[in-house]
């Protein structure tokens, strides 16, 4: 028996051990494919529930087989409390995903991101004085931990109060000189403190301080960026958040936890630059530049406004060979999705083609209009993006421009002083006919006018998207 034991903790590493080990590679194995899977409407469901298993495993097999390094598994005590932070935490998610309105996902991403900077900012915080006894690589992850964690918490935070409106955007140009400032002290405490041979009771006031630092900056950094940058933004936050959760990681030496986070970290790297790209900007004028929300350049009226009538329309669309429905946000605010999905099937029935153009940024999260229509069960295949579209539009007989307007203004192409000018965008001015659906004159998100209402090919169907749609397919179907 003895001897049995002996063999099972070969150079201190038990049975427990390599079961522990095994597991986070299971885990992370999930996390890769549940990642993978997400890339895909017809899997991301999947792919969501292969994440949650390996997230789930890694939990688990953590309660049951993790030792502290004098050998001791967790107590009972504290396998409760954490039940129990879990059940709270799991409820409160559950409860909140379940209520929150799809036009208010980005609101709640940022939420999401800003928890997660913040249990990694605590665990940096309260884990220093253990990780300043040890060598410079545990003060090192430690401190960068702080500081990531920090500034995804408090940035996120200030992002979310953007977005739901409740904080508006301060764009003064003297900001970036602050923010350039705050960032030089942040690192340079940061850097203080790992060079410091003080002992780390003597330090404490300095990690406080640089959790105070860290925290100002994080809102200081994202209150000047706003309008269309916003996705961006959130986007970087997710990935500092990652970053940060795999620092945790490191200060506990957990491998699911450094694999996790450097998943979440690089996806959401991945994705700012991917939307950089799609807006035409490089990160750096991202983050120092005030982009969108501010005055326009073409902010006045540029001609007329012509109207359609629902007859009108329902002639133009079924006598068509090819139209192309451009969603944007106000397709979501009016939950119009199924009423296009009814449409669009209604005219292929007419042997009219259907496509849907999808711009990279479209609506208020990445992915939005892909979301929304996958609900409406619109064929993957029907929604072509951006870039393959456009080349195409010059031959389409009808755009239905429905609650888009940010996505389709030239204003892109041709004005120099516009907030959104070089950003890319879906080509409706070239199709031969247009047909706007909105509410009224209203701005889109970058506050600007749009020259694409004045169009001479343009004409405006004005009313909620869905009931606009909802009337036309009744009168389609009446011909
Ligand atoms: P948008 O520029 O925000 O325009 C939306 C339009 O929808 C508005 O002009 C509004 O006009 C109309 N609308 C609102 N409710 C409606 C309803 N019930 N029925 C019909 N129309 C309605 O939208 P977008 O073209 O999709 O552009 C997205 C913008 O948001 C971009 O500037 C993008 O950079 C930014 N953004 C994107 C993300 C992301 O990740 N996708 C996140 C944050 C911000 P009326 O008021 O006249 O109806």
């Amino acid at each position: 028996m003895d001897k049995g034991i002996t063999l099972l903790n070969i150079a201190g590493f038990t049975v427990g051990d390599t079961l522990l080990e095994l597991s986070y590679l299971v885990a992370a194995l999930l996390f890769v494919v549940g990642l993978k899977m997400l890339s895909h409407p017809e899997t991301a469901r999947r792919g969501n529930l292969w994440a949650f298993g390996g997230m789930a495993l890694a939990m688990v097999t953590t309660l049951l087989l993790h030792k502290n390094p004098e050998g001791e598994g967790i107590s009972l005590t504290n396998i409760w409390i954490i039940l129990a932070a879990i059940g709270v935490g799991a409820a409160i998610g559950w409860m909140v995903a379940r209520k929150v309105k799809m036009t208010a996902m980005p609101q709640l991403v940022s939420l999401y991101n800003a928890t997660g900077g913040g249990a990694s900012m605590l665990v940096a915080l309260l884990e220093y004085p253990a990780a300043a006894a040890g060598d410079v690589g545990s003060i090192v992850v430690t401190v960068l931990g702080l500081i990531i964690g920090a500034v995804a918490f408090s940035g996120s935070m200030v992002a979310f109060g953007k977005l739901d409106g409740r904080v508006g955007d301060i764009m003064k140009p003297f900001m970036t000189y602050i923010n350039l400032v705050l960032m030089v002290l942040t690192l340079g405490l940061g850097a203080f403190i790992v060079a410091s041979p003080n002992p780390p009771t003597e330090m404490i006031w300095a990690i406080y301080a640089l959790f105070g630092l860290s925290l100002v900056y994080g809102v200081m950094f994202v209150m000047p960026i706003g309008g269309a940058d916003m996705p961006v933004v959130i986007s970087l936050l997710n990935s500092f958040t990652g970053i940060a959760a795999a620092m945790a990681g490191f200060i506990y030496n957990n491998q699911a936890m450094i694999l996790g986070g450097i998943l979440v970290g690089a996806a959401g790297m991945i994705l700012t630059l991917l939307m950089c790209k799609a807006m035409n900007r490089s990160l750096i004028n991202v983050i120092v530049g005030a982009f969108g929300g501010g005055v326009s350049a073409a902010s006045g009226e540029q001609g007329t406004i012509k109207e359609i009538t629902l007859s009108d329309a329902a002639v133009l669309l079924s006598y068509s060979q090819r139209v192309v429905i451009i969603p944007g946000y106000g397709l979501a605010v009016a939950q119009a999705q199924h009423i296009a999905q009814e449409l669009d099937e209604l005219l292929e029935s007419k042997d009219v083609d259907v496509k849907y153009a999808i711009h990279p940024v479209a609506g208020r999260m990445p992915g939005h209009m892909n979301v929304l229509l996958a609900e409406a069960d619109v064929p993957y295949e029907k929604l072509v993006e951006m870039d393959d579209i456009n080349p195409d539009m010059p031959n389409v007989d009808v755009a239905i421009v429905v609650g888009a307007n940010d996505v389709v203004n030239p204003a892109a192409y041709n004005d120099p002083g516009s907030p959104i000018y070089g950003m890319p965008i879906i080509d409706a001015h070239l199709a031969k006919n247009i047909i706007i659906m909105k509410r009224g004159m209203g701005k889109g998100y970058a506050g600007i006018e749009n020259e694409l209402f004045f169009n001479d090919k343009t004409r405006m169907l004005f009313g909620d998207a869905k009931s606009s749609i909802q009337k036309l397919v009744t009168e389609i179907k009446t011909m």
